[in-house]
C-alpha cells in the first residue's frame, strides 16, 4: 500500500536509481510507457540522499534475454532457461550504445557508484543485487553493508521488473526497503504489475511517493 507519509532521509539511506536508460525511455528499443517522465522527480528526490547508485543494463552483443538470439522468437515471449522461465526481450542496452546511456536529463551527479548488470552474455539480470540464475551475486550488498547504509530507497525502470527484483533482493538481504511509487513506471507483461504489489505487500517492501518528500 501507498502512503503519503513522507519518509525522513537519514545518512545511513541509499537513494538507488534503477536503470534509467534511453532504451527504457519512450524513443528507446524497449519503451516503458511515461518512463522519461519519471526523470525530473528522481533529480529532485536525489537532492535529499547524500548516499545514491545508480544501476545500468549493460548487455553484451548477441545476449541471451534477446529475443533475436533465439530464431522463431519473438519479444516478450518466454524460453525456459537453466535458471528458469526467461522473458525475451527486444535488443536493448547494449554496451557502449546510446541506448545504453543514461537518458540525457538525469542530473544525480553526486551518485558514488555506477553498477553494471546483465553482462553475462547467458544471464539476465534484473536485480541490483543478484543475477538471473539467483545465485551470482553483484557485490551491492557488501557494498551498502561496508559502508553503514541499512535503508535501500528505491526508483526507476522498470517497476515491475529490475526494480521489483531489486526490491525484493534487498528485502531478502535484510534491508529496510521503500519505493517511491511516483518515481517509478512499469511495463506489464501479464499482470506483472499486480504480481509486484503483492510481492511487496508478502516481503514488507514499503511504498512511499516522492511527492511527499520533496
Ligand atoms: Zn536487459
Amino acid at each position: 500500500m501507498t502512503t503519503t507519509e513522507p519518509a525522513i532521509i537519514a545518512g545511513s539511506d541509499v537513494l538507488i536509481v534503477i536503470d534509467v536508460q534511453n532504451d527504457f525511455c519512450p524513443s528507446g528499443a524497449l519503451p516503458v510507457p511515461r518512463g522519461d517522465e519519471i526523470v525530473p522527480i528522481i533529480n529532485r528526490l536525489a537532492t535529499r540522499f547524500c548516499h545514491i547508485v545508480l544501476t545500468q543494463d549493460w548487455h553484451p552483443a548477441g545476449h541471451f534475454s534477446f529475443a533475436s538470439s533465439h530464431p522463431g522468437k519473438k519479444p516478450f515471449e518466454t524460453i525456459a532457461a537453466p535458471y528458469g522461465l526467461q522473458v525475451l526481450w527486444p535488443d536493448h542496452c547494449v554496451q557502449g550504445t546510446s541506448g545504453a546511456a543514461f537518458h540525457p536529463a538525469l542530473d544525480v551527479r553526486h551518485a558514488a557508484l555506477i553498477l553494471r548488470k546483465g553482462m553475462d552474455r547467458a544471464i539476465d539480470s534484473y536485480s541490483a543485487f543478484y543475477e538471473n540464475d539467483r545465485t551470482t551475486p553483484t557485490g551491492l550488498t557488501g557494498y551498502l553493508r561496508t559502508r553503514g547504509l541499512s535503508r535501500v530507497f528505491l526508483a526507476g525502470l522498470a517497476l515491475d521488473f529490475c526494480v521489483r527484483y531489486s526490491a525484493e533482493d534487498a528485502a531478502r538481504e535484510g534491508f529496510t526497503v521503500f519505493v517511491f511509487d511516483d518515481a517509478c513506471r512499469g511495463i506489464d507483461v501479464d499482470g506483472s504489475i499486480a504480481a509486484t504489489r503483492t510481492s511487496f505487500a508478502a516481503l514488507g517492501v514499503n511504498c512511499r511517493t516522492a511527492a511527499a518528500l520533496v
